[in-house]
């Protein structure tokens, strides 16, 4: 009998971000190309007579309570399986809060799996997939990993094919940003309203074939310029990687910003650099694609 599983799932960068006009139902139109990078959510399921939550790392400020991303996994859960959710879960969480990097989503996918295997429901991928996009856009693609398309509201997955592998700086601030305030300040944008979204082909063609540099240096945000607007230090961060000509993106809607290193010692200088001279709250060397939520320990 399993008594314990220990799942990770991954935080994601966006290699592409085009966003439409905001639809009558608040939503708006995406297309983005995720790439899972391994800044890993440990999310660890013990079995337990009722549903606790603890959360240690960088967790600071987060409830958990019934509002936290990983409770409604485990209540959602329960209640497509017909039992009741009984289970202690304890979340190693390495992936900054309002990031633009998916981290409630990363601990929402974690916990769908290791419940899901400690429950023993054995439930078809697709199936966590759907429950998955039922907790929030970004759940589905920390279940699946990898690099994928995401069109809709970014949870219409397909997978894409990508050669090669992206050494990252990751830039991370102390304050975050909220997401509906960075689609707040798009609308607000003047100018033509937004085209649909796509994905260009020259882009995925570049994926396919490995061109890390050309991806980089040509992926689109639309959320970039109101995320800098409203996050001075994510701003200063960007200007310093256009000031250095370092190929750097922002990550969804920020203000955690990837810069793309030849290998880990340049990602480990520059790390030091941008601690010392921008307002930087931490640089992580991190690499992707890697593969989604999957269990790595069960007792
Ligand atoms: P995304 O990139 O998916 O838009 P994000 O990385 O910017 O999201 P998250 O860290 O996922 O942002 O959190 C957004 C908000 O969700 C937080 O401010 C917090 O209030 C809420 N939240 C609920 N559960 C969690 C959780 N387990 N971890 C992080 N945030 C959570």
């Amino acid at each position: 009998m399993t008594n314990s599983v220990r799942v990770r799932a991954p935080g994601k960068v966006n290699l592409y971000l085009a966003v439409g006009a905001r639809e009558s139902d608040g939503y708006h139109p995406l297309a983005t190309v995720f790439q899972a990078v391994d800044l890993f959510e440990d999310v660890t399921a013990t079995t337990s007579d009722r549903l606790e939550l603890t959360m240690t790392g960088r967790a600071a400020g987060l409830p958990t309570d019934e509002s936290n991303l990983a409770i409604r996994a485990a209540n959602l859960l329960a209640a497509h399986a017909g039992i009741e959710p009984r289970a202690r879960l304890e979340i190693h969480k390495r992936i900054p809060v309002a990031g633009g990097m998916a981290g409630g989503s990363a601990d929402a996918a974690g916990t769908l799996v290791a419940l899901d295997r400690l429950w023993r429901l054995d439930l078809e991928p697709a199936t966590l997939l759907s429950l998955g996009a039922r907790l929030g856009a970004d759940v589905p693609f920390c279940l699946m990993g990898g690099t994928a398309m995401g069109l809709g509201r970014g949870d219409a997955l397909t997978p894409l094919l990508s050669r090669g592998s992206y050494i990252w700086l990751l830039i991370t601030q102390r304050v975050g940003l909220s997401t509906p305030l960075v689609f707040d300040a798009f609308d607000a944008t003047p100018g033509p309203p937004p085209e649909p979204p796509a994905v260009e082909e020259r882009f995925a063609r570049a994926l396919a074939e490995g061109d890390t540099t050309y991806v980089v240096m040509n992926s689109r945000n639309d959320l970039a310029a109101p995320a800098l607007t409203l996050h001075a230090g994510a701003r200063q961060v960007f200007e310093a990687c256009a000031h250095l000509a370092l190929p750097a993106i922002l990550s969804g809607s920020g203000p955690t910003i990837a810069v793309l290193c030849p290998d880990g010692e340049t990602a480990t200088s520059l790390g030091r650099y941008f601690r010392e001279h921008t307002t930087a709250d931490s640089c992580l060397a991190a690499h992707g694609p890697v593969c989604g939520a999957h269990v790595v320990d069960e007792t």
